[in-house]
C-alpha cells in the first residue's frame, strides 16, 4: 500500500452543510432574496404584533420565542445590516441592538 501524502486533502473531503440543504442553514442571499431566511422564523408561525410592541409595551414573549427560532442569527444580522429601527429582532430590542453596534464599534 503506498501513501501518497503529496495528494493532500480530497476536494470532496469538506462538506458543506449548506449545499446539502440541511433546514434551517441557508445562505442570506438564498433566490436573491435578503429576507429569504424568514421562512423559517419562528416569529411568522405566531404572533407577529409580540414583535412590534406599542411604545411602552412588553416584549418579554417575543425575545422569549426568538430564544429558540433556528434563524435568530440571520435576523440579527439582518437588522443590524439594515438598521431596523422597530421591533424585536433576533431576540434583541431596538436599544438592545444599537448598544451592540456600538460596541462592535
Ligand atoms: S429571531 Fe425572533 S424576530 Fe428573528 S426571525 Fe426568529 S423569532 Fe423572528
Amino acid at each position: 500500500m503506498s501513501l501518497d501524502y503529496r495528494q493532500g486533502v480530497p476536494d470532496d473531503w469538506f462538506i458543506d452543510p449548506v449545499d446539502l440543504g440541511v433546514p434551517g442553514v441557508r445562505r442570506d442571499d438564498e433566490d436573491g432574496n435578503p429576507l429569504s431566511w424568514q421562512a423559517d422564523s419562528l416569529c411568522a408561525q405566531t404572533d407577529p404584533e409580540a414583535f412590534f410592541p406599542e411604545k411602552g409595551g412588553s416584549t418579554r414573549d417575543a425575545k422569549r420565542i426568538c430564544t429558540s427560532c433556528e434563524v435568530r442569527a440571520q435576523c440579527l444580522e439582518y437588522a443590524l445590516g439594515n438598521d431596523e429601527r422597530f421591533g424585536i429582532w433576533g431576540g434583541l430590542s431596538e436599544r438592545e441592538r444599537r448598544k451592540l453596534k456600538k460596541r462592535a464599534g
